[in-house]
């Protein structure tokens, strides 16, 4: 008699996590475009997350938009849309964890005092005591290295030497860079398809994973979009909202992802042979896209 032991296999679990400190954009619904189309090409499940953390930025009305329009692109979330303004207790208790390990130290430098050291924060600061601070992430020597699916293998070699990046602000905010760690674990993200302005953040991110000894998700960064100086285009530089279920918008967003339709009816009809077309592997070695001139209008 043997026993035949079938692995369960790992489904995936992608998800695209926007922040509601405006309407979505052109270049948002290309990301959730290439989150979505990643996912469903296979066969896994796909995940809205507000991430409305900063409380300063973020408003609800912006989130109920942002749903709105995913949802007018027949994006919808397979399971509850995570909101992590609501999660303030878990990542607190991540960030305890952190203390707990020497990871993480108090600082109350000032804007003024951290530009006089270009930026960085310096290797040591002596306002532990001081009230109110700010909580960040402790330097480290460690060099991390991952496959990117789309850009290669990245190394970072000085990216944490250097940098101390907030986790929770004096304001008592939780950062991103926390909140999206803890956030990704605990909904078992086992893949991250995001744009490539967030490759700098990827280095603290593995350094987190490592620290709470937890598995990292796989990633690549699909190309930026960019406006005709070169800059990503976001709510900071004033994109407009994009109308909702429009389907030659998200014709034109498919276009960045090296996806030209033809012709399809409606919007259901362009997703399900978006998924059939999506190969990533066409977007290699991009990390930028500027948009067309026909598309300038719209932002
Ligand atoms: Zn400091």
């Amino acid at each position: 008699m043997s026993h035949h032991v079938t692995p369960t296999p790992t489904l995936y679990r992608g998800r695209f996590a926007p922040s509601p400190t405006g309407p979505l954009h052109f270049g948002s619904l290309v990301s959730a475009l290439a989150s979505y189309l990643d996912a469903k090409k296979h066969q896994g499940c796909w995940i809205i997350r507000i991430e409305d953390v900063d409380g300063t930025r973020c408003k609800p009305v912006f989130a109920e938009q942002i749903l709105e329009t995913l949802n007018s692109y027949q994006l919808f979330s397979d399971e509850p849309v995570r909101t992590q303004s609501h999660h303030t207790d878990t990542y607190e208790q991540h960030l305890q964890h952190l203390k707990d390990q020497h990871q993480a130290f108090p600082c109350n430098c000032t804007r003024q005092s951290l530009a006089q050291s270009a930026g960085n924060h310096p290797l040591e600061c002596d306002s532990t005591t001081a009230e109110p601070h700010s909580w960040r992430l402790k330097p480290s020597d460690l060099v991390y290295q991952y496959k990117d699916e789309i850009q290669g293998t990245l190394v970072f070699t000085d990216d944490l030497k250097n940098n101390s990046p907030v986790l929770k602000r004096k304001d008592g905010y939780f950062s991103y860079q926390i909140a999206v760690v803890v956030d990704d674990h605990l909904q078992n993200i086992n893949h991250l398809v995001r744009g490539a302005d967030l490759i700098e953040t990827t280095a603290q991110q593995l350094h987190l994973y490592h620290l709470f000894g937890w598995t990292p998700p796989s990633i690549c960064h699909i190309p930026l979009i960019t406006n005709d100086v070169g800059d990503k285009i976001s709510k900071q530089n004033h994109a407009k909202a994009i109308p909702n279920g429009d389907l030659p918008t998200l014709l034109r967003a498919l276009h960045y992802l090296k996806i030209d339709l033809n012709q399809p009816k409606n919007i259901h009809e362009a997703l399900t042979l978006a998924i059939k077309a999506w190969n990533p592997s066409q977007l290699t070695g991009i990390q930028s896209s500027p948009l067309e001139e026909q598309d300038l209008p719209l932002i």
